[in-house]
């Protein structure tokens, strides 16, 4: 058999953290398996559906590599098949017309509401009922098998048992003709060969109605597991109050994909005590029995933590090209010059992120608008005029723009006036990058550039003097 796996998002919104650690477990089980795995668009609901979800969703599945063998196959493109099942489980008796009114139901549920029992069917049209009218609108509802059990073999959570008198006769098919979930997710996965249901724990009480919905139709469940949810660390449910939720708004943020999807292995697995997984070791060693069942809380801190330990470790070619994404939304074409990868070896220890990177790195291409005021404040005083117009001349004098030429000219100035080298080193810093940290000083003027940097400690020195002069 093989294995065949599927993520079948509704595109009602933005591709969110769950649904993406929901992707991925589908995603590193097939692959585990050497089998397939099929994106799979629920866009059934009109109103709620858009285009620009189902567009997210591809974005984010595509930034995170988690390619898919099959898809996206869209829902909305196949309602004459559902159609064509909806009458097949008419034929066979194992569905009903049901023409109770709106009021009738609400009347039935607020009863039900009142004394404090389940709200449920009460199968009035069950045993076949006339039609009020000869156009009267109907809902198609599954007759759901009276008695009996539902036992479903949850790879998570083990063995669970529903009793058929919990369930009602759900609604198959709206009074538009319209398939409903449970309908079209049971035909999709018969259709598809789907053997492995793996979805967010929200859909737990579906199951036993999809279960029975195969039955009916003759054909074997696939087997289930039903990861569970992501809470924020308040205990409530993930959302959007705790900050991004969207895995596109994590791309924006500078966090690496194989970062997100390590953050997200780990969440409720673990292997002995390693943290680090490449996506190779990730198809190797996750399994999805081995997922806890208890919900996980969401930790930004430990997510920063692995996205800085990819940054340091990632190849250099492939981090300059996420920092080239971040530096474009700022408006930089880092393509002249410095050589991106230059920068990159020269700042992937000291960024959490790649916005951060970019933050730090936006020096290199472009004068900054302002000093940072408390550099500025300690480092750009009238004491350091002496020190910057000395290493300016120097500078200016320079044939080679080397890195052991800036460091010879900084520690001659130090010499000269018999003062420590930070004392030349620190105003020159913040003269060229507007701020107390950058690598070192030889590295960072070598990427800024010789021209770029004598115009900046010009531009420095005339700051010290309208300091001087109160201005
Ligand atoms: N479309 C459903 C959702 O986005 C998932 C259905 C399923 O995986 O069975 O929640």
């Amino acid at each position: 058999m093989t294995v065949r796996t599927r993520f079948a998002p509704s595109p009602t919104g933005y591709l969110h953290i769950g649904g993406v650690r929901t992707a991925l477990f589908s995603w590193l089980y097939a692959r585990k398996h050497g089998g397939q795995f099929i994106l799979r668009i629920e866009d059934t609901d009109l109103e709620r559906s858009t285009i620009d979800s189902v567009n997210a969703i591809l974005e984010g599945m595509t930034w995170l590599g988690l390619e898919y063998d099959e898809g996206p196959i869209y829902q909305t493109k196949r309602f004459d098949r559902y159609g064509e099942v909806i009458q097949q489980l008419m034929d066979s008796g194992h569905a009903y017309k049901c023409y109770c009114s709106k009021e009738r139901l609400e009347t039935l549920r607020a009863g039900q509401m009142e004394r404090k029992e389940k709200p449920r069917y009460d199968g009035r049209c069950r045993a076949g009922a006339e039609p009020p009218s000869a156009d009267a609108p109907y809902v198609i509802r599954f007759r759901n098998p009276l008695d009996g059990e539902v036992v479903v073999n949850d790879l998570i959570r083990g063995h669970v048992v529903f009793r058929n008198s919990e369930l009602d006769d759900l609604v198959i098919a709206r009074s538009s003709g319209a398939p409903t979930y449970n309908l079209t997710v049971v035909v999709d996965d018969s259709d598809m060969e789907i053997t492995h249901v793996i979805r967010g724990d929200d859909h737990v009480n579906n199951t036993p109605r999809q279960v029975n919905i195969l039955k009916a139709l003759g054909i074997k469940p696939p087997v289930y597991a039903h990861v569970p949810m992501i809470l924020g660390p308040d205990g409530k449910r993930l959302s959007k109050r705790h900050g991004a939720v969207s895995v596109m708004q994590y791309r924006e943020d500078g966090f690496l994909p194989e970062a997100v999807l390590n953050y997200l292995v780990r969440l409720g697995w673990s292997h002995g005590d390693q943290e680090v997984f490449s996506v190779d070791e990730m198809i190797e060693l996750f399994d999805i029995a081995d997922v806890n069942r208890a919900a996980s809380v969401f930790n930004h801190e430990k997510l920063l933590w692995l996205n800085q330990q990819y940054i340091m470790k990632t190849d250099v070619l492939r981090i300059a090209r996420h920092l080239s994404y971040h530096l474009g939304r700022r408006g930089i074409d880092p393509a002249p010059e410095p050589d991106l990868h230059q920068v990159v070896e020269a700042q992937h220890e000291r960024a959490q992120t790649l916005e951060e990177m970019a933050d730090i790195s936006e020096f290199f291409y472009r004068d900054f608008d302002a000093y940072d005021a408390t550099a500025a404040k300690k480092h750009l005083r009238p004491v350091a005029r002496e020190p910057l117009e000395r290493i300016k001349e120097k500078l200016a004098v320079l044939d080679t723009w080397s890195k052991e030429d800036i460091y010879q000219a900084v520690q001659d100035v130090a010499a000269e006036l018999d003062i420590k080298m930070g004392k030349v080193a620190q105003p020159l810093r913040v003269a060229v990058v507007g701020r107390a940290a950058s690598p070192s000083i030889d590295e960072t003027l070598y990427l800024v550039g010789q021209e770029a940097s004598l115009r900046r400690i010009d531009r420095a020195l005339e700051f010290i003097s309208r300091r001087v002069q109160g201005q």
